[in-house]
């Protein structure tokens, strides 16, 4: 009720006034400086920031909205540079490939969706599913449903085989030969192909399994699935499209030959060596860590039965290395762009990452920051990623000082999204 009229009010006065929301902040943090602030008026004009002023300004107009976050610590809204809202992982996950229509997929992800946004994540990159992501995409853009914004891969791409080959583990006669419309890609011309249609369905970007992984039903999680040529092609072309790469990598070999071929950013990275550090860090290449991806799958990995027998010893030995790598590859200056892979976990938790991240030696503020404006930086969009003049007003606030207490961030408070309120 509360939200209709004031919904009510803003239509009508619209008509008459052009109005102005005031925030209050007890505290804000500068993400372009590393700064927490005090006592500041961030003021909204439509979907966007229009002013921040010193001290607690109060509204010229009788018909300005105030918000009071005089007790909360206010910050940009977080991007989350890995999720797959298509999906949560669950015992009966690789039955439902089968007994799942692409309707009761996008009916999953409206509340995955709706989950991620109220958790603080006002931008997500939206790392492979069906398509139904694309759709879910544009179904929040054209505010039918509440969602983050979202950056998608569509379907990821894979080789024969692959990690994202969408009939792995399959029984022969269902198996078929999946080709470059389906994602699945062997040889330079199918690599153009398949990004050429990822762009026709309408993907905003690419993603790859340049390697194996973990929760797909294969022997080897890390072994190297692409040639050279394949990515090179892959990324050339998608350069065509104002598209970047994404590439899943848990191996050391899959992980250069990604890097070497164009990617601009590294998916788990888990058996990443000092060679692949340095070579991240001349290519101007990002790491997205997915850690707390890594702890759930090895903590469900204990579970009998929650993933078949196949993935249980992967699971274990990939998992609890990430954390492992973060801290090293972080030490040595590789840029950390956060992500989280969640859809292998609930979403809404996505903000435990900070978490891990702050455990092994990364600072509060720098965490912040890679969710913020590293991530921003990622996706090429200025509009994200900091409170400051002329930025989408997406702004979300925790009860603590998140610089002195980072899980303050796993409950955030208030959430604005393009200058809407979502959760107050
Ligand atoms: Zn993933």
């Amino acid at each position: 009720m509360k939200y209709l009229s004031i919904t009510f009010l803003l239509f009508i006065s619209s008509f008459i006034y052009s109005q102005n929301t005031y925030i209050h902040c007890g505290k804000l943090i500068d993400t372009n400086k590393g700064k927490v602030l005090q006592e500041m008026t961030v003021i909204i004009t439509d979907n966007k920031i229009s002013a921040i002023e010193n001290g607690y300004r109060k509204p010229e107009s009788a018909d300005d909205l105030l918000i009071d976050l005089k007790n909360k610590t206010v910050l940009p809204g977080l991007i989350d540079m890995h999720v797959h809202l298509e999906l949560q992982m669950s015992p009966s996950r690789y039955l439902d490939k089968f007994t799942m229509n692409a309707a009761d997929i996008a009916f999953g992800s409206v509340q995955y969706a709706s989950a991620t946004l109220l958790a603080g994540f006002t931008t997500v990159r939206d790392l492979g599913g069906s398509g139904v992501n694309i759709s879910l995409r544009d179904a929040i853009n054209e505010g039918k449903i509440d969602g983050p914004r979202i950056i998608t891969s569509g379907k990821s791409l894979a080789t024969t085989g692959g990690h994202a080959d969408p009939t792995n583990g399959y029984r022969n006669d269902l198996m078929g030969d999946p080709g470059p419309k389906e994602g699945v890609v062997n040889g330079v011309e199918d690599a153009k192909k398949a990004v050429r249609q990822r762009y026709k369905n309408g993907a905003d970007m690419i993603k790859i399994t340049a390697t194996g992984g973990v929760l797909s039903v294969a022997k080897n999680g890390q072994n190297p699935q692409f040639t050279l040529e394949e990515i090179t092609a892959i990324c050339e072309t998608a350069k065509d499209y104002d598209m970047h790469v994404a590439a899943h990598a848990h191996g050391d070999e899959g992980m250069q030959r990604a890097i070497l071929g164009g990617v601009k950013t590294i998916e788990h990275g888990t058996l990443m060596s000092e060679r692949t550090m340095d070579l991240m860090i001349e290519r101007d290449v990002y790491y997205v860590p997915t850690i707390t991806a890594g702890k759930e799958v090895s903590d469900k990995a204990k579970i009998k039965g929650f993933y078949p027998e196949i993935i249980v010893p992967k699971a274990l030995e990939i998992g609890p290395q990430i954390q492992i790598t973060f801290e090293k590859a972080y030490k040595k200056g590789v840029k950390i762009a956060f992500g989280t892979d969640a859809g292998v976990f609930p979403h809404g938790l996505n903000a435990k990452e900070f978490g891990y991240m702050v455990e092994v030696g990364m600072s509060e503020m720098k965490a912040i920051q890679s969710a913020t404006i590293t991530n921003a930086e990622v996706l090429k969009n200025n509009n994200i990623g900091e409170i400051s003049v002329g930025k989408f007003a997406d702004i979300i606030a925790v009860d603590n000082d998140p610089t002195e207490d980072i899980k303050t961030l796993e409950n955030v408070t208030f959430v604005m999204k393009n200058g809407v309120v979502y959760k107050d």
